[in-house]
């Protein structure tokens, strides 16, 4: 099969959906891979990195998208790449239809075939392909914060591992998922005093487990957010609730009980965020204080490390399309039922409920 990468054209899109890796694996499997030119440029992996991994290189998007059975991306493609999609190809990339109506009449238009990455699952549960990215924020998360907390941020000037005879900073993780335990686990890693609350006790039990009393767990009530936010120097906000908005855990009020300077990361933002006073912002500007606490909300925190953020994504979504690739679309998804999950839209329908439910499509 014909595997085309097209360059990422969405603002400040540095990632790219396969690395010379990616290449070699499916060269090595029989199928031939077509890069755009400077694809992963901007991140190190330069035409000459893929040609030698086996891949060709074209001159244009143009010429991927005429040519390629199969497209993968990193971002939902643009009105101009959903024009040049074609009947029949198969697209595998993130997606996310359900806010966007513009996107998925255009899909729907191309008569392609589109598997969304975050609709993905696994065996064990979760959504594999949003797991990678979700790791990179929550380990963001500490050192968005940290930088923060400097003074000259507007931050209160404490350094979150403190220093031999002055305490370490002190800070609250709220979810204890996937973004929650990364951010935990960078906190205590800087040395620094770190609570997780979360509503699930089995995973208050599994983060008791894994870190022992380094880590503090506490059930998250209405009466444990107010107290442990009141004494928080940074609190990271890192709930998901699937398929509803980030619930509003801390409310004006509380920021009054917290140390001027203190900061808020609230990584949950992408889902309307779980602080009343977060905005989205951008990595250009990506802070501003409400009441003088610092607010942290940016929206893609992965694309600031898009290096890491791009092997951390094409090493969970390459055996995928391996699997598109060695049997076409129409076994692979017949033989893997998450992999089917992923199918959103099919040449000319949507086949996703909560994509069809939020855009009024017959499903
Ligand atoms: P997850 O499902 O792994 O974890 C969410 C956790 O929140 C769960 O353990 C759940 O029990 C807990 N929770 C739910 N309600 C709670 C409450 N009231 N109090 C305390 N805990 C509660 O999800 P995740 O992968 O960790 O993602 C967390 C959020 O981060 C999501 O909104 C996701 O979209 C977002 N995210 C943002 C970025 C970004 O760049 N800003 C990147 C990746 C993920």
């Amino acid at each position: 099969m014909l595997i085309g990468v097209p360059k990422e054209i969405k603002n400040n899109e540095f990632r790219i959906g396969m690395t010379p890796t990616g290449v070699r694996e499916l060269v090595q499997a029989g199928h031939e891979v077509l890069i755009e030119r400077d694809g992963g440029l901007a991140i190190g992996l330069d035409d000459q990195a893929y040609r030698d991994a086996g891949a060709r290189i074209a001159d244009s998007a143009q010429e991927v998208f005429d040519s390629a059975e199969l497209i993968v991306k990193v971002k939902e493609p643009q009105p101009d790449e959903c024009r040049m999609l074609r009947s029949g190809q198969v697209l595998f990339t993130y997606l996310h239809l359900a806010p966007d109506p513009e996107q998925t009449r255009l899909l729907l238009a191309s008569d392609a075939v589109a598997i969304a990455y975050e609709t993905v699952t696994s065996p064990r549960g979760g959504l594999p392909l949003l797991a990678p990215m979700s790791e990179v924020a929550g380990r963001m998360s500490i050192q968005a914060g940290a930088h923060a907390l400097e003074r000259a941020q507007g931050g209160r000037g404490v350094l979150l591992g403190g220093v031999p005879g002055v305490a370490p900073g002190k800070v609250v993780v709220i979810g204890g998922g996937v973004v929650g335990v990364n951010a935990a686990r960078m906190a205590l890693g800087l040395g620094a005093d770190v609570t997780v609350l979360d509503r699930s006790l089995p995973r208050l039990a599994e983060l008791d487990n894994l870190y022992g009393p380094r880590l503090k767990t506490l059930y998250s009530s209405a009466q444990t957010l107010e107290e442990q936010v009141a004494g928080a120097d940074l609190v990271v906000g890192a709930v998901l609730i699937p398929g509803a908005a980030a619930p509003k855990l801390v409310s004006r009020t509380m920021l009054g009980t917290m140390a001027r300077g203190s900061v808020l990361v609230d990584v949950a933002i992408d889902q309307g965020g779980c602080f009343e006073t977060s905005r989205p912002t951008t990595h250009q500007d990506p802070i501003f204080e409400v009441d003088d606490i610092v607010h942290y909300c940016v929206a893609n925190m992965p694309g600031a490390v898009a290096h890491t953020s791009t092997f951390a994504l094409t090493n969970a979504t390459l055996p995928f399309v391996l699997a598109l690739a060695n049997k076409g679309y129409r076994q692979a998804l017949q033989e893997d039922v998450h992999l089917r999950n992923g199918l959103n839209i099919h040449r000319g329908s949507v086949t996703y409920a909560a994509v069809s439910e939020a855009l009024g499509y017959e499903y």
